[in-house]
């Protein structure tokens, strides 16, 4: 028997990834699910609580055993009881020895003659992009649906964070049936195909040690920042094992020509050829390498950004919660900060608030350098610029000051470690955080249990808790960019 939903749930979160199966089967040791992870597991149960009430009268089918809840179910559907909720459909896989697959969709509504299928998601939107597990979930759910009535049902729906109905479009079960397949065949014979480590991919898998310690001792290339999933499977296809095998394999040229799938497209190396050849270099000699002069804009006058946001990889909605500035030389109003409340109207206050901050500096001090870290700031700040405007040109103009230090950093060193996060870097930079790595993932629980608790003293506590991490932030940007100041003067590798 396979769960709809433990299977899907295995492979798709926080990430898509088969060996995630692989490890469940194993039975490797792996940490405890993350505050972030709980606190959303805890807030899909409170939210479809929400609409259970929300429905008014149903018929409930969580209890009793798998036996008596699934004939439950089916009378129900005879007798056309108009809401149902936790039904339970069963029916054989086309696939393997034909295990029984088993769903518990949340909802089954009446409609006219039919029923639509309803899940409560905690997310803010589903596409093949974003969150796709929800769309697999309910292709399973009208597959099995169809199994028992040999019909179709009137419908597919999620539920989002917002309490706002998405219809989705059925467009058959090949999509799910084949993942199923996939988890079916590793929970069973193990994993056949190399499953590369990812920075972004592993961040919040519980299974992250046990991949990156092995990673690591198989001196596996996807351990290069540089190297990502799809170049990682690449070179496996060509045979490469081990990054100390890439500088014998290929120049920096050849490196260069490699093209790999992107998209839909196929994409070269590219100018990052080089940096990887660099970082394998730091990681067989331990050492941090400098590669070339870090090109930063000058002047002491400058504005450091930082965005907070629940992670888009993740069960979530990759929604801003709290938008940061600072400016420099440092006073008592360098720090301005605007923080979401609850659902799209705290989203969009907040927005309008960074627009204010934002507008008061630009006017006080003119155009500055924006420094920030990574893609997540600017492609929040531009999306949030065409959901919600930017009246006065005022993202446009932060948008064409933007400076990524991230990338000047990943450019300027070679650094022996998995990745160029801020956490990773600002180490070198000789940055000491005040709160550990784990308690800065828990403000993402943080922030999630300040916007839904009633009790104001309680949300406030939270709120100090999540704006300190935010200051802390922009503390480590302003060390690492004066950490990159200063190789200014001395690099030259
Ligand atoms: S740590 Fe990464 S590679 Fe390992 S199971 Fe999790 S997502 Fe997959």
């Amino acid at each position: 028997m396979q769960l709809v939903e433990l299977a899907l749930s295995r492979l798709h979160r926080p990430t898509r990834c088969l060996r995630r199966v692989d490890c469940v089967r194993r039975g490797v040791a792996s940490r405890d699910l993350s505050a972030f992870l709980l606190e959303m597991r805890r807030l899909e149960e409170y939210k479809e609580e929400e609409h259970l009430h929300l429905l008014g009268e149903v018929l409930d089918l969580a209890h009793g055993t798998l036996e008596e809840q699934t004939a439950a179910t089916l009378e129900a559907i005879g007798e056309r009881v108009p809401r149902i909720y936790r039904p339970v459909l069963r029916a054989r896989a086309p696939f393997g020895d034909g295990p029984e697959l088993v769903g518990v969709p949340h909802f089954l509504i009446l409609d006219r003659d039919d029923y639509v299928i309803r899940e409560v998601a905690y997310v803010l939107h589903a596409d093949e992009t974003h969150n796709p597990d929800w769309l697999r979930r309910l292709e399973a759910y009208a597959w099995l649906y169809e199994a028992n009535t040999l019909r179709p049902p009137a419908g597919l729906q999620y539920v989002n964070v917002d309490g706002e109905v998405h219809d989705v479009a059925y467009q058959g079960p090949a999509k799910v049936l084949d993942e199923l397949r996939q988890v079916y065949e590793v929970g069973t014979n193990g994993l056949a195909k190399y499953e590369p480590v990812g920075e972004v991919r592993c961040r919040l898998c519980r299974f992250r040690e046990h991949c990156f310690a092995k990673a690591l001792a198989d001196k596996d290339p996807a351990v290069l920042p540089a190297v990502d999933l799809s170049l990682a499977r690449r070179l496996r296809e060509l045979g490469i094992r081990s990054y100390t095998e890439l500088p014998a394999a290929f120049t920096a040229k050849t490196l260069a020509a490699v093209e790999r799938p992107f998209g839909t497209r196929m994409r070269r190396v590219g100018r990052k050829a080089k940096v990887i050849l660099d970082q394998v270099s730091a990681f067989e000699s331990g050492r941090t390498i400098r590669r070339k002069k870090p090109e930063l804009p000058a002047g002491d006058r400058y504005v450091l950004f930082d965005v907070l946001g629940l992670p888009e990889q993740v069960h979530a909605s990759g929604r801003v919660y709290v938008w940061g500035i600072e400016t420099s030389p440092l006073g008592a109003d360098s720090y301005r900060s605007s923080v979401a409340g609850p659902g799209a109207k705290g989203g969009r206050e907040a927005w309008f608030g960074f627009l204010r901050n934002a507008a008061a500096v630009l006017k006080k001090q003119g155009d500055l350098p924006f420094f920030h870290w990574s893609r997540f700031d600017k492609d929040r700040l531009l999306e949030y610029a065409s959901r919600w405007g930017d009246r006065d040109g005022i993202a446009d103009r932060v948008a064409r000051n933007l400076f990524d230090l991230r990338l000047a950093a990943r450019d300027a060193v070679a650094i022996p470690d998995t990745s160029y996060s801020i956490c990773t870097v600002e180490q070198h930079a000789g940055f000491r955080r005040t709160r550990s790595q784990q308690e800065s993932d828990e403000d993402i629980a943080r922030y999630i249990r300040a916007v839904e608790t009633k009790d104001e003293a309680l949300r406030s506590e939270l709120l100090d808790r999540v704006i300190e991490r935010n200051r802390e932030d922009l503390a480590a940007n302003r060390a690492v960019l004066g950490w990159l100041r200063g190789l200014a003067d001395t690099a030259e590798s």
